[in-house]
């Protein structure tokens, strides 16, 4: 038997201009993605993408398992299609539809002819299929208001689509579709999750990540690419830009008062991240930063860190309980690898008693001791990039 899958897209961002931008955006993404699991065709119709398998070969699993992370897909349908008689239409819901209502008590059938020539109006389809699944599956029962599955069969051009339930997609919008941002990606919790909310918004996304060797390893930063592997499967392929924070965080410990050291050296992740952003086409940084949740995070430390960008910066984690990104975080697969313990540029050097209500004027006091241009360039001119690709 022959299925194939049907992928739901929302329908605010379909009004207007856009309406193309996005399904080519869309149909780009998934003709990417369906290379890795053999010759399908990618094809639109009204509000849905028909995506059929060519031969079989073709891994119809394989691509449900990946279509189900692409963004701007609201619901994904597995479809079994046969020839548009009634005898083979009822043949293939005996086979087909009983996997689907395991463990259901109620249901409906659903017709829909695009092809009016067919011989049988909708209302008869339905009772005549409904008969079927009936005697299919026992104990089952209809309710035409308010059933546990709807049974759907589609008289289409070439032929019938019977479907039953419908899969949640990866929702938001496509990547690419609302521009590019670069992610300060540390090996935390929140800043991959960051990176998988902005991505569902339609940003493609480029990672910086700051490290301090020899203060910090090399598993540390084999973790960061690790976590980076997990949020392309989600955001797509992506660079992770890798700079060194080595020097000014010498340079820091050297001159500065210790309680600014944590505010000090987020300005210069900021700075570098924005300078970065610039020279990459990005139009916004965004960061994991949740308010509140560590000294770094009060809305006078960010007040003190956030004038250094000339972007916008986004922060999609800002309000956010830990609990509920940690949810995400397992949702999208990143929460064990996040949790491996290595250390972080921001955990060494920390100071005992960091400023929670910093004063501008006295970290800028701070600041002044040391040439803080020119330590940007050093670490900017230092950076070297790791390509990561969106494993299958
Ligand atoms: P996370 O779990 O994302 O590391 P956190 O709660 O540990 O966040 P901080 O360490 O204060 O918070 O970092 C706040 C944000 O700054 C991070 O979410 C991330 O966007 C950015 N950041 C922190 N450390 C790094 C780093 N080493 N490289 C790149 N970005 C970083
Ligand atoms: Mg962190």
């Amino acid at each position: 038997m022959k299925e194939i899958l049907l992928c739901k897209y929302g329908e605010i961002v379909l009004k207007g201009a856009n309406r193309r931008y996005f399904e080519e955006t869309l149909c780009k993404t998934l003709r990417f993605r369906a290379k890795h699991y053999g010759n399908f065709s990618i094809t639109r119709s009204q509000s849905t993408l028909v995506i059929e398998p060519l031969d079989d070969m073709a891994d119809i699993d394989g691509m449900f398992e990946t279509a189900s992370k692409v963004f701007g897909i609201v619901g994904i349908s597995r479809c079994a299609v046969c020839e548009k008689n009634m005898e083979s239409i009822a043949d293939t819901v005996r086979e087909y539809i009983p996997q689907f209502l395991i463990g259901k008590k109620t249901f409906k059938v659903e017709a829909k002819r695009s092809d009016k020539r067919f011989p049988l109006g909708s209302i008869e389809i339905a009772r005549e299929i409904g008969g079927v699944v009936l005697e299919s599956v026992p104990k089952l029962k209809v309710d035409v208001h308010h059933p546990e599955i709807v049974v759907q069969v589609e008289i289409r051009e070439f032929g019938a689509y019977i479907h039953a339930g419908q899969f949640k997609g990866a929702g938001g919008m496509p990547v690419g579709s609302n521009g590019k941002g670069l992610l300060l990606l540390s090996g935390g919790i929140d800043s991959p999750v960051a990176g998988y909310m902005i991505a569902k918004r339609g940003v493609q996304i480029e990672a910086v990540h700051f490290e301090s060797f020899p203060y910090t390893s090399e598993r540390a930063r084999e973790k960061v690419f690790e976590l980076a592997r997990e949020v392309a499967q989600y955001a797509g392929s992506f660079n992770v830009h890798v700079v060194s924070l080595t020097h000014i965080q010498e340079e820091l410990v050297k001159t500065c008062e210790e309680d600014y050291f944590t505010l000090l050296l987020r300005r210069y992740m900021m700075a570098i991240a924005d300078r970065l952003a610039h020279k990459l086409g990005c139009g916004g940084l965004i960061t994991g930063e949740s308010l509140g949740q560590v000294a770094s995070q009060t809305m006078q430390a960010i007040g003190v860190t956030d004038p250094v960008a000339t972007l916008p910066v986004f922060r999609p984690c800002i309000g956010l309980d830990k609990e509920e990104i940690v949810q995400v975080a397992r949702k999208i697969g990143t929460f064990e690898t996040s949790i491996q313990p290595y250390e972080d540029c921001c955990t060494v050097f920390t100071p005992k008693h960091p400023r929670t209500r910093p004063e501008l004027a006295k970290v800028l006091e701070q600041e002044r001791k040391l040439d803080f241009e020119a330590l940007v360039q050093e670490a900017l001119d230092g950076a070297y990039v790791e390509h990561i690709r969106t494993e299958f």
